[in-house]
C-alpha cells in the first residue's frame, strides 16, 4: 500500500515538473501558450463580433499577424484554427524541417478567407497534374499569404491543411505548384499528399476537429 502511495507521488511529482518546463519555456517568448488542443492568452487577443458586421477580420491567437476574415463566429473558433496550423507546423518540421523558419515566417503573416460556398475558378489542376479549364473548388491560394478555404462541420474536412501546404512550398521551394504531384511544376510530391491526410486524421481523431 505504501508502496503504492510512493509511486503515485513520483508521478504527479514528474507529471509537474513536466508542466513547469513546458509553462517556462513557452511563456518566456510567447504571450501565448499552448494547451492542446486550445491557448491561454495572455495578450489582449479579441474574440469574433457575434453582433459586428461581416465579413469579420479577427486575429489569431499563438501566430503573431495571421488573421482569419469569418463570414459568421461559428466558423471557426480562433483557438481551434490556430491548434490546426501549429499541428500543420509541427508536422512540417518533422518531415521537411524549418531551419531557416521561412514556413514559420509564413504561418505568422497568414490570412485565412473562409468561404460559405464553392468557388468557380479557371485553369487550376487536380492532385495527380490534370489540368482542368473550369472547375468548382474548396479551397484556393489568393497570394504569397492568403488562402481562401470552403467551410465544412469539420476543419479536416475543408482544404485548410492542403492549402497550407501551397503556402509552405511558396516560402521553401519558391513556388505553390499548381499541379500538385503532376510534373508541370516542380516542389510538391507524394509525401505533400501524404502528410495533408496524416493530420487531417489526427485532427479528427485526437482533437474531433
Ligand atoms: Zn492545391
Amino acid at each position: 500500500m505504501k508502496n503504492i502511495a510512493i509511486y503515485s507521488l513520483v508521478i504527479l511529482l514528474f507529471s509537474s515538473l513536466q508542466f513547469q518546463q513546458i509553462d517556462n519555456t513557452t511563456a518566456k517568448e510567447k504571450t501565448v501558450q499552448a494547451l492542446p488542443p486550445t491557448f491561454i492568452t495572455l495578450a489582449d487577443i479579441p474574440e469574433c463580433d457575434e453582433s459586428g458586421t461581416f465579413p469579420q477580420k479577427n486575429p489569431l491567437p499563438w501566430w503573431r499577424y495571421a488573421t482569419q476574415l469569418q463570414y459568421s463566429c461559428a466558423v471557426y473558433d480562433k483557438d481551434n484554427v490556430a491548434w490546426v496550423m501549429l499541428i500543420f507546423y509541427e508536422f512540417w518540421k518533422d518531415e521537411f524541417g524549418d531551419s531557416g523558419g521561412n514556413v514559420k515566417r509564413a504561418l505568422n503573416n497568414l490570412q485565412i478567407v473562409w468561404g460559405k460556398e464553392a468557388l468557380e475558378v479557371d485553369n487550376i489542376y487536380s492532385l495527380n497534374g490534370t489540368f482542368i479549364p473550369k472547375a468548382r473548388v474548396c479551397g484556393l491560394v489568393k497570394g504569397d499569404y492568403e488562402i481562401w478555404v470552403m467551410s465544412e462541420p469539420r476543419m479536416s474536412d475543408t482544404a485548410l491543411v492542403h492549402e497550407l501546404v501551397h503556402i509552405a512550398l511558396i516560402h521553401t521551394c519558391g513556388s505553390a505548384d499548381p499541379d500538385h504531384e503532376g510534373d508541370g511544376f516542380p516542389c510538391w510530391t507524394a509525401e505533400h499528399s501524404m502528410l495533408i491526410e496524416d493530420i487531417n486524421s489526427l485532427l479528427y481523431e485526437k482533437y474531433n476537429l
